[in-house]
């Protein structure tokens, strides 16, 4: 493991995957790319690249794959680590990093498995800092705004965690990001982690199958061959 890391964390919404790869960012040392978060920045400041995305966050749909392939490459263009926060989502954009990395490759797609029951109950419950991003779990399900602690932003719902954009996202989820999971396996990629206890649980799960899994493949590409 070192700076050079690179990650991709896939889940369901409301899997835990933004703020599992905050973390994971932070102590690897790498950048931490959420598309989402950078969408919703964009749309915050009203530029070009927010209005031409904002009428599909609203509705829970898929920015279409060109424009957040170039989005992607050029966030991670300088970068030597990273850790990719909802990208890629479709087999498009898994073809298209994967072409453009070439050798450097990836080192480990890591899936929060969440069962879908679970994730509506925790969406419905999902609350954001419209100021710094800081994810927090509320009391109850209802509209109520709250002050951050952290930067006094407004932390309310996000304006895609409603019942019908929930379930478009999901239902992309399986439709679209289901054979990209696939085909990461079958590259020998994919590594799948549950999801489901405390944040700081799934963390610990996350640590010990990078720790495992990067270790074990520098000692295949290092191992004598015998024989
Ligand atoms: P969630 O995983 O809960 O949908 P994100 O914050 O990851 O939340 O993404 C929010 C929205 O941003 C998505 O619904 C979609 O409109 C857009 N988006 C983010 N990443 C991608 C991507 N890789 N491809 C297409 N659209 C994306
Ligand atoms: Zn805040």
């Amino acid at each position: 493991m070192s700076e050079q890391t690179r990650l991709l964390v896939l889940g369901r919404q409301g899997s835990g995957k933004g703020t599992q790869s905050m973390k994971l960012a932070e102590a690897l040392g790498i950048t931490h790319v959420s598309t989402g978060d950078l969408f919703r920045r964009e749309v915050a400041r009203n530029s070009a690249l927010g209005r031409k995305v904002s009428t599909y966050l609203d509705k829970g749909a898929l920015v279409p794959d060109d424009l957040v392939i170039d989005v992607v490459m050029n966030q991670t263009a300088d970068l030597a680590g990273w850790v990719l926060d909802g990208f890629p989502r479709t087999m498009a954009q898994g073809q298209a990093l994967v072409d453009a990395l070439d050798d450097s490759g990836v080192d480990l797609a890591i899936e929060l498995d969440v069962p879908v029951h679970q994730v509506v109950g925790r969406l419905s419950l999902r609350r954001v800092c419209d100021g710094c991003g800081a994810i927090s779990v509320a009391v109850a399900d209802d509209d109520s705004i709250q002050l951050c602690n952290a930067c006094g932003g407004h932390v309310g719902r996000r304006p895609d965690d409603t019942v019908e954009a929930i379930e478009l996202r999901l239902t992309s989820y399986d439709r679209l990001t289901g054979p990209l999971l696939i085909w990461l396996d079958s590259l020998g990629l994919l590594a799948t982690v549950d999801g489901m206890g405390t944040a700081d649980e799934v963390f610990q799960r996350l640590l010990a199958v990078i720790a495992e899994r990067l270790v074990l493949s520098v000692e295949t590409v290092d191992a004598p061959t015998s024989g």
